[in-house]
């Protein structure tokens, strides 16, 4: 008997998530994980760093909760909107017994989270028009005890219709959670569904500073929902998930200087991000360029393995999705500075 055969059966059958990270690549323009282009200094005070840190550091919900516009009571803290996933996954579904539902192309993180735990998965793809297939998933809610959406969805960049939204969580009222995963809201912060939470006690929204807030270094996630959500969350979650350091500068991310800041970046991508699309179009290998509510453009082209192969001939690591149902030679591009855009073009300038 092996090690591996130790582990349980479900490890023994997962493929880890293919993070920008793991892939990795060589270059100098890194496109590729959505990132914010550049860092900011923090200085942190060391006073009680022999101490244990808050389970929930009281001034980082407050600071949360009154940016997001609910209760303290509505918001959890966690180690990245990663681990909020599987929090959710962790306190709501059985393993061996229960489901959640997502709807690809989408985050990979929901189905691998799902695996991990031992819980399935129902597969109801976009619609043509990219969209949740309503009907479908309200025909599923009774094998479900999650459903999760992603606005704006990551890969493809569109926003959950609202009225569907609201007409799910009608239906799905005492039978299921329906997650919506906000990971980009601040780059089009007028498409938040939060305001739904003070309707319905069944919704859930994760939220993340690893985007706008440009500390995806840090891990630090929000999830918001109903107080009972949160409290029974709380439960799962480590006594310690939040190291005082990254409590001390996600505090002063969400501070009024910090949320300052914060908007000054998105108005300057979503800018590169117009530039950016406008050249695009004008590119005789674009064939298509797909919804843009994220700091994020997917692109589909006449070849997109070669498009993939000229960047990181020139250094840029993009992420190819051309492997994904329906996104055939599509690859994505993280909205950078100026400069990193222009070096993307410059490459689609050249490509015959
Ligand atoms: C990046 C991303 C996350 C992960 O956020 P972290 O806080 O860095 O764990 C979650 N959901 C979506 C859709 C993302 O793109």
């Amino acid at each position: 008997m092996s090690i591996k055969d130790l582990a349980r059966r479900a490890v023994r059958a997962l493929t880890p998530y293919q993070s920008a990270r793991r892939i990795g690549g060589q270059g100098n323009v890194w496109l590729n994980a959505n990132e914010a282009p550049l860092a900011y200094p923090f200085i942190i005070d060391p006073a009680r760093l022999n101490r244990y840190p808050e389970c929930q550091p009281p001034a980082v919900i407050a600071a949360y909760a009154a940016y997001a516009g609910v209760a303290d009571e509505q918001v959890l803290v966690s180690r990245g909107a990663d681990e909020a996933i599987e929090l959710l996954i962790r306190t709501f579904c059985e393993a061996g017994q229960d489901q959640i539902l997502i709807c690809p192309p989408t985050y990979g993180m929901y189905a691998i989270s799902a695996e991990t735990c031992g819980v399935g998965i129902v597969e109801v793809p976009l619609t043509a028009a990219r969209q949740p297939d309503w009907p479908e998933i309200k025909s599923r809610l009774s094998d479900v005890k999650l459903v999760f959406l992603c606005s704006p969805n990551n890969p493809t960049g569109d926003l959950v219709g609202r009225e569907g939204l609201n007409e799910l969580l009608e239906a799905a009222s005492d039978r299921a959670l329906i997650v919506v995963d906000e990971a980009y809201i601040e780059f089009c912060p007028e498409a938040s569904v939060v305001d739904l939470l003070a309707r319905f006690p069944n919704l859930v929204v994760t939220r993340t500073l690893s985007k706008a807030f440009a500390l995806a270094g840090i891990r630090c996630g929000f999830t918001l929902a109903a107080g009972e959500v949160i409290a029974l969350l709380s439960k799962v979650i480590a006594p310690y998930p939040i190291p005082d350091p990254v409590a001390q500068i996600a505090a002063e991310a969400l501070s009024a200087k910090g949320l300052t800041l914060m908007q000054e970046r998105v108005r300057e991508l979503n800018a590169q991000k117009a530039r950016l699309k406008a050249e695009l179009a004008a590119l005789p290998c674009v064939t298509e360029i797909f919804e843009d509510k994220g700091n994020f453009v997917l692109v589909r082209f006449d070849d997109g393995a070669r498009v993939f192969a000229a960047m990181k001939e020139a250094g840029i690591i993009l992420r190819d999705f051309s492997s994904k149902p329906g996104l055939n030679d599509s690859v994505r591009i993280t909205v950078g500075y100026r400069g990193e855009m222009d070096a993307v073009v410059n490459v689609l300038r050249d490509i015959r």
